[in-house]
C-alpha cells in the first residue's frame, strides 16, 4: 500500500516509517498538518496513518477535509490510550480504525493490513457497517477490527436489524416480532437475553459500546453519546 504517515515526534515517525517499508508498503511521512492534508490529495495514498495533535491543523480538521474532498484514503487515527471519545469522535469523523499510543510494531503492521483489507472487499452493496464493525450479509460474517465474531442465527438477525437502521430505536417488542416473529406469546426475557449475548460478543472485548440500552423503552445501535459513557 501507499500509506502516508502523519506524525510530529520524529522519532515514532522514523520507527513507524521503517516498520512499514519493511513489510513492504511505500511510505511519505509528514509532520506538520498543513503539509500532510497538500500531501494527501496531491498523492492519494491508499492508507492515512494520521496523529491527532499536530502543528498546522490537527487530525480530526485533516480527516474532515478528506472527506469533505470526497478523498477515498483509508484512514487510522493514532489515539492516546484510554482516550476513549477521541476515538468516537476520529470514528465519526470518518476513521476507518484507530490504533492506541503507545503501540508494538507488530500490532502497527496488524492493523494497517486489517484496514488495507477490509478497504479492499468488493461489493459494497452487500457490506452493513457501524464504525468498526460490519456484516457481510450474504456470506452471514460479522467482524470487528477486522476479527471474526461467530453469532448464532437469531443473533445474527437481531444484529442484522440494528443494522440496516443504526441509531434507531427498537422497542423489546418490535424486536421479538420480527426476529422471532410470533406475535401473540411475547416474552421480554428472550429478547434482553439474546442482546447480553450479542452485547458480550460484539461489545465486551472492545472499548467503545455500540449496543446501547435505552431504559425502559428498548434497545439502539449506535457510537455512544456523552450519556452513555457516564458510569
Ligand atoms: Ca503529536
Amino acid at each position: 500500500m501507499r500509506i502516508l504517515i502523519v506524525e510530529d515526534e520524529p522519532e515514532l515517525a522514523r520507527l513507524t516509517h521503517a516498520a512499514l517499508e519493511r513489510h513492504g508498503h511505500v511510505c511519505t511521512t509528514e509532520a506538520d498538518g498543513k503539509k500532510a492534508l497538500a500531501t494527501a490529495i496531491r498523492e492519494r495514498p491508499d492508507l492515512v496513518l494520521l496523529d491527532i495533535n499536530l502543528p498546522g491543523l490537527s487530525g480530526f480538521e485533516i480527516l474532515s477535509h478528506l472527506r469533505r474532498e470526497k478523498c477515498p484514503a483509508l484512514v487510522l487515527m493514532l489515539t492516546a490510550r484510554g482516550e476513549v471519545r477521541d476515538r468516537i469522535k476520529g470514528l465519526e469523523a470518518g476513521a476507518d480504525d484507530y490504533l492506541a499510543k503507545p503501540f508494538a510494531t507488530d500490532e502497527l503492521i496488524a492493523r494497517v493490513e486489517a484496514v488495507g483489507r477490509r478497504g479492499g472487499l468488493p461489493a459494497a452493496g452487500a457490506l452493513l457497517k457501524l464504525a468498526d464493525l460490519q456484516m457481510n450479509v450474504a456470506q452471514r460474517h460479522v467482524t470487528r477490527r477486522g476479527q471474526t465474531i461467530e453469532l448464532s442465527p437469531r443473533e445474527f438477525d437481531l444484529l442484522h436489524l440494528f443494522l440496516q437502521e443504526p441509531g434507531r430505536l427498537f422497542a423489546r417488542t418490535e424486536l421479538y416480532q420480527r426476529v422471532w416473529q410470533e406475535e401473540r406469546s411475547f416474552d421480554t426475557r428472550t429478547v434482553d437475553m439474546f442482546i447480553t449475548r450479542l452485547r458480550k460478543k460484539i461489545d465486551a472485548e472492545f472499548d467503545v459500546p455500540l449496543l446501547q440500552t435505552v431504559r425502559s423503552v428498548g434497545y439502539t445501535l449506535r457510537l455512544p453519546s456523552d450519556s452513555d459513557l457516564r458510569p
